[in-house]
């Protein structure tokens, strides 16, 4: 246990690691503060709701890194990176993620010793191991280890693989991944499953989600399952709409949407996540819902110039929000409701004051903590923006 002024920290890393910089801070005052941040720049627009919180805002990481490597005796270690740098503060344990992700990565670390196999070096590229990625299901269970190598050739891999699920049998799927660039990108291109079918699934909202070991998938599920259900509840569907879906990543928020529209149109750039959104349509049953990999800006401009007729406009747009192409086309388009998500409250505002300047008033603001912890601007937020009537 460090100290930092008087108090115990929960955490013998924290200040190396940077991660949680409210480590210190009672999880209750932590809400206040996101909360009167919130507040404060959604003045201009309405005044927000209470905060959801986490009942248990601890070990909620459903995504869990380690990188390897040694220390100077050249006993191997496995933890993250000082924050700034490429050396390897070691961690056990951390009380923000899955805390089964963080058992299984020190049982690999003790395995690889007696499989005489090293972790990989950055400056001479000697060595296997790189990294060790860990996803787990929430609510299915399931768990994905993912074993990073600087090249394709793992040796006595079976046994490997047997002697890491006697240790813990709980593991779903194993996958190597080979990353033998010199990056800061934690996966490379290629991938060999190795134990089981190479994903795993999760739930939310009552449907099922494929995530693959690049799917973009929310790291907090409790949290993403009150965000999405707050969504769902603004947007109050009655089965009729033409509902929009843009950033869409894997589908999630469409196909939750799905059973309560008349169908569902999501648009994302990224191709893979395209590629996960059409399994999990299929997965779930869902056939009112197409899925476009385009710019939702492009897309929306396009469907402007059509004279597409769409009810709801869902957007989860990524950090740096949305822009002028996109907004400008959903005021052409004319949606009766807009309910936007957003992971940056700074970009939400400037975007919401775009969308004011055309006529659209704010009626309900709702923030979220997803990241407990960590920092004061991790916070998310749920709005519902609607057409006046005086609106054309
Ligand atoms: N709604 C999803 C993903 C939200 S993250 C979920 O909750 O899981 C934001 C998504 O926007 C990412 O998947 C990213 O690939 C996508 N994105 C980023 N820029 C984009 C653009 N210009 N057009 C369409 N999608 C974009």
């Amino acid at each position: 246990m460090q100290k930092k002024s008087g108090v115990q920290s929960p955490c013998r890393v924290a200040a190396e690691c940077g991660g949680c910089k409210w480590i210190h801070k009672p999880y209750q005052e932590q809400l206040a503060l996101k909360e009167k941040w919130v507040g404060e720049l959604m003045q201009p627009f309405c005044k927000i709701e209470p905060i959801v919180g986490m009942e248990n805002p601890m070990y909620y990481r459903n995504k869990v890194h380690a990188v390897f490597g040694e220390d100077r005796r050249h006993n191997i270690i496995s933890g993250i990176y000082e924050e700034g740098t490429h050396n390897i503060v070691p961690v056990d344990s951390c009380m923000i993620e899955n805390q089964k992700s963080d058992a299984i990565i020190v049982s690999v670390r003790e395995l690889l010793k007696s499989f005489k196999i090293r972790p990989y070096n950055e400056d001479t590229g000697y060595g296997l191991l790189r990294h060790v990625l860990i996803r787990t299901g929430y609510f299915t269970g399931q768990i994905m280890v993912v074993l990073v190598l600087g090249s394709p050739v793992m040796p006595s891999k079976n046994n490997f693989v047997k002697a890491l699920l006697k240790l813990h049998p709980e593991i779903t799927t194993i996958v190597v991944n080979v990353n033998n660039r010199n990056t800061s990108m934690i996966l490379g291109d290629k991938e060999q499953v190795i134990y089981g079918k190479g994903y795993i699934e999760d739930e939310l909202c009552g449907k099922t989600f494929r995530i693959s070991p690049k799917s973009f998938y929310q790291v907090n599920p409790v949290q993403t399952q009150k965000l999405y259900g707050k969504a769902l509840e603004l947007a109050a569907l009655t089965g009729k709409e033409t509902v929009v879906d843009a950033y869409c990543g894997t589908g999630t928020i469409g196909l939750i949407a799905s059973d309560k529209a008349g169908k569902v149109i999501g648009v994302e750039l990224n191709q893979d996540a395209v590629k996960d959104a059409r399994i999990n349509a299929k997965r779930n049953n869902v056939n009112n819902i197409q899925f476009y990999q385009n710019d939702a800006g492009k897309f929306l401009v396009e469907m402007a110039s059509q004279e597409a007729k769409v009810d709801v406009v869902l957007m989860d747009p990524p950090r740096a929000g949305s822009d002028e192409a996109f907004l400008g086309s959903v005021v052409k388009i004319g949606p009766e409701k807009i309910v936007y998500i957003s992971c940056n409250p700074e970009t939400l505002v400037r975007d919401l004051g775009y969308l004011k300047k055309k006529g659209y008033q704010v009626k309900k603001a709702v923030p979220v903590d997803m990241f407990p912890y960590t920092d004061l601007k991790h916070v998310e937020m749920v709005c519902l923006i609607e057409k006046p009537c005086s609106v054309q």
